[in-house]
């Protein structure tokens, strides 16, 4: 028994309006989807100008309070990879700085630098955007001046102009009990040895 297939014309026809059919059902089931969002809150922000707040343990790029710094170079040391340099002059109690640089090509974050400070003020902050084309770059310095303030200029003067007064009262005071003693006076210690 042989089956009659249906003209040619009837099957391309047949398939037309399918693809039709088939075209307007996944365009619903899209805009179905879209309207379903289309009104929530977006869970994407517009990235650089839009950050997501990151947590508070997050471990970002370094910061260093660098007026209560005293170089001690515990952090330099505790870092397992030497990735912290510093160098610093050393005024009386006044710190000229002049480099305190830390390795981002070698930085692995682990925050071991931290802990040992004495002073509480080497940090790691929420800033995570540290890219750049030129290694050179990575190399970072975390000092915020460099050299000598001027309150630091004042500080240092005032403290070497109080040495200057101790060391010449020193010196006046030595010149005085060196000096003979005026006629009809007793030596210096006389009248110690008398009662004595
Ligand atoms: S975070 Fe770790 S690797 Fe980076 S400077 Fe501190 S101690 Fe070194
Ligand atoms: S341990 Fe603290 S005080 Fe000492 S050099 Fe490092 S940041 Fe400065």
């Amino acid at each position: 028994m042989t089956v009659a297939t249906p003209p040619r014309e009837a099957r391309n026809q047949r398939s037309y309006w399918g693809n039709v059919f088939s075209a307007l059902r996944s365009t619903a089931a899209g805009m179905r989807i879209t309207f379903r969002y289309l009104w929530s809150k977006p869970v994407t922000i517009q990235y650089p100008d839009e950050k997501l707040p990151t947590d508070d343990r997050y471990r970002g790029i370094h910061y260093l309070e660098q007026d209560l710094c005293i170089c001690c170079d515990a952090c330099a040391k505790a870092c397992p990879i030497d990735c912290i340099e510093m160098d610093a002059t050393r005024h009386g109690k006044e710190l000229e700085w002049h480099q305190f640089e830390l390795d981002y090509q070698k930085c692995m974050f682990c925050e071991l630098c931290v802990y040992p400070c004495p002073k509480d003020c080497i940090h790691m902050g929420k800033e995570y955007a540290f890219v750049t084309e030129d290694r050179g770059e990575l190399l970072l310095d975390l000092l915020t001046w460099k050299g000598l303030t001027e309150q630091q200029k004042i500080r240092i003067a005032e403290a070497e102009a109080r040495k200057a007064a101790k060391a010449a009262a020193r010196k006046k005071k030595e010149a005085e009990a060196a000096e003979p003693p005026a006629a009809g006076e007793p030596p210096a210690g006389g009248e110690d040895k008398e009662d004595a």
